[in-house]
């Protein structure tokens, strides 16, 4: 019998909602939520070592070098990346991993982890899309047009991924996410 948890990869266009909707979710038993390292700013009200571990340039560069990334990414000008250690240890004790990232950084979890899940979350459209990313109010207006840009060009990854969630009603979508990951999970343990 298999008794390690299941790794969740969750990618989505920024806006897409995906951050409440793991929020959510990880607040279920036998969750749990791998912290990404990245050389981005924190926005206002995030933490060092609860959103991200903000690194500097060359931090991040030192965890590339010493092989302590499952992947890492550009995304917008900025690194992102996975730290192993957690995941290993976490799925080793039964837990459900989730990982938040971007579309890149999935396809190189998806050569390590054949087994791992792969969910890409949608707004119900492109208008809902655009009023999420300019209303967060967060990030000036570059920012916003290049995340719009970069969601067009994820598009074509969508098809690489198990499952395609709109995210039209939070709980929904949070029991929807929460069901395939127990069926995975059983399917798993049963072959
Ligand atoms: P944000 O700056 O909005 O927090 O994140 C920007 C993008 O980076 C999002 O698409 C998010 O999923 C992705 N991301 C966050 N952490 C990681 C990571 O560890 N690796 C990769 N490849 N992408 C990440």
């Amino acid at each position: 019998m298999n008794r390690n948890g299941i790794l969740t990869v969750i990618s989505g266009f920024s806006g897409a909602g995906k951050g409440t909707l793991i929020r959510e979710l990880v607040k279920k038993p036998d969750y749990r939520l791998s912290i990404s390292a990245t050389t981005r700013l924190p926005r206002e009200g995030e933490q060092n070592g609860r959103e991200y571990f903000f690194l500097t340039k060359e931090e991040f560069e030192g965890m590339i070098k010493n092989n302590q990334l499952i992947e890492y990414a550009e995304y917008v000008g900025n690194y992102y990346g996975t730290p192993q250690e957690y995941v290993e240890e976490q799925l080793k004790m039964g837990y459900n991993v989730i990982l938040e990232i971007e579309v890149q950084g999935a396809m190189k979890v998806k050569e390590k982890y054949p087994d791992a899940l792969f969910l890409f979350v949608t707004p119900p459209s492109a208008a809902v899309l655009r009023e999420r990313l300019v209303n967060r109010g967060t990030e000036d207006k570059e920012t916003v047009q290049r995340r719009l840009s970069q969601a067009a060009d994820e598009v074509d990854y969508m098809d690489k991924y198990d499952y395609l969630i709109v995210n039209d009603n939070l709980a929904d979508c949070v029991e929807q996410m929460h069901r395939i990951i127990s069926e995975q999970k059983n399917k798993i343990k049963y072959n």
